[in-house]
């Protein structure tokens, strides 16, 4: 055994480059956890730099991430995994801006377009709002793709002209640059293609060591739960709130998190410069109900966390505010808030097989549909489509009338119909008018 143990620590050790002066070895912490012990903190500290370093190789990685979601992490275990994290990178600091900062993190689901609306909306009520925020991978669409349907908008920033445009328009969506949370860069693209992105502590100490790092002084979490989200039960969405919460908490961040439900699709626009195309609406004073609930219950949120709560967002909305500040921030990013959205070549509607009542409509395969159709990537490097995506023309409680179009989907690509709408099947169900009301409670708790 301990002769096997030898021969295996040699062989691993020979491909690192410094091993020798390494104060442990990746496989001793992998048994460690392995074995369901506590790792203590020094091992923490040191596998995180280390596998940032390029010293623990991905496959030692990829084999302790497996440790960690069979066996998890106690509290102080991914407190310190976050810290760890945190340290691999850089820390925006923008206490010296004149307004409180006040950030939104969403766990991602389908149609959530939740952050174009918000970010302006907040910075209209006197916040500064650093939203620094990804692409899309899979059937959950990034906030930057979006964006980038918008003619001339530039995603990357430097710090000074995010640390700029928060002190003059208080709204900033952008690129997380590299030197943020390198440690999570790699271990996020290893977590997808290994089978581990679904552990608490993982998902918990990846998201928030990235909104600690990006110098936010108070953040409300959006943690999603239902067939289109992560987390797929309500018990699940909570620790990963209360986790979360906690993290963030320690780190002086002020957090808040509410568990809202990703059973069915967010407003009726899924995909990039549609959803553009609601926010826009939203910010008009319009929009769907869903939409409008939720980012004005997220903007309450931020503002009490900003010592801001006096101000009414619904005042912001109506009065034009928040639409002067998206404009402000996408023409200060090279953007053109005036320039027709990109639309996709061809489309192709779906049509209510009967009268009855809509009851069901699964935000999961809708997600996945759209993003078959070219609104999502499969691979970091691929590029998505701007106009594609689906239209829903009902929402779940409706009436609907046979022949009526139900969805409409939009792509560039007309072969890609019949993908799509093979992940649709069995995606809705129309019931006889009258015989089952639904019954949708969008915002269902608060963690603090
Ligand atoms: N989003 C992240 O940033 N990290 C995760 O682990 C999951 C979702």
């Amino acid at each position: 055994m301990t002769r096997a143990m030898a021969t295996e620590t040699a062989t691993a050790d020979e491909q690192l480059p410094r091993a020798g002066v390494e104060q442990f070895t990746a496989v001793d912490v992998i048994k460690q956890k392995r074995d369901g012990n506590v790792l203590d903190h020094a091992r923490i500290d040191w596998v995180i730099d280390a596998y940032t370093r390029g010293i623990v190789a991905d496959e030692q990685m990829s084999a302790l991430l497996m440790a960690v979601l069979l066996n998890g992490m106690n509290p102080s275990e991914t407190s310190r995994w976050t810290a760890a994290m945190l340290g691999s990178g850089e820390r925006l600091d923008f206490s010296c801006l004149r307004r409180p900062t006040v950030d939104k993190h969403s766990t991602g689901g389908v149609g959530d377009k939740i952050t174009l609306p918000l970010t302006p909306l907040v910075a209209a009520c006197g916040a500064a709002v650093p939203q620094l925020s990804g692409r899309g991978l899979g059937h959950t669409g990034g906030t930057l793709d979006k964006m980038e349907s918008i003619p001339g908008w530039r995603a990357t920033l430097s710090t000074e002209e995010i640390m700029a445009q928060l002190e003059t328009v208080g709204a900033v969506i952008c690129a997380a640059g590299s030197e943020l949370v390198p440690a999570d860069r790699k271990l996020y693209a290893l977590r997808d293609v290994t089978g581990t992105v679904e552990s608490i502590p993982l998902i918990a100490s990846s998201i928030m060591s990235k909104k600690i790092a990006e110098g936010t002084r108070a953040l409300v979490l959006d943690v999603k739960v239902g067939n289109g989200a992560f987390m797929r039960s309500t018990e699940d969405a909570e620790i990963l709130a209360r986790t979360m919460v906690d993290l963030g908490n320690e780190a002086g961040v002020r957090t808040v998190a509410l568990i809202t439900d990703m059973s069915v699709p967010l407003g009726r626009a899924i995909g990039n410069s549609l959803e553009v195309q609601e926010s826009l609406e939203v910010l008009a004073g319009g929009g769907p109900p869903d939409v409008v609930e939720l980012t004005l219950t997220l903007a309450r949120e931020m503002l009490i966390l900003a010592g801001l709560e006096e101000t009414d967002p619904t005042d912001m909305l109506m009065n034009g505010r928040a639409m002067d500040s998206w404009r402000r921030m996408v023409k200060v990013q090279g953007g053109e808030p005036d320039a027709p959205l990109p639309t996709a070549r061809h489309t192709h509607d779906l049509l209510v097989p009967a009268d009855g009542v809509l009851t069901r409509l699964d935000a999961l395969p809708v997600g996945v549909a759209a993003w078959r159709l070219g609104a999502g990537r499969t691979r970091k490097e691929e590029p998505v489509q701007a106009g594609a995506g689906i239209v829903l023309h009902a929402r779940p409680g409706s009436e609907v009338r046979a022949g009526q179009p139900l969805l409409t989907l939009h792509s560039d690509d007309e072969d890609l119909f019949e993908p799509a709408i093979e992940e649709l099947r069995g995606a809705w169900e129309i019931a006889p008018a009258g015989s089952r009301p639904f019954d949708r409670t969008l915002v269902t708790n608060r963690i603090c």
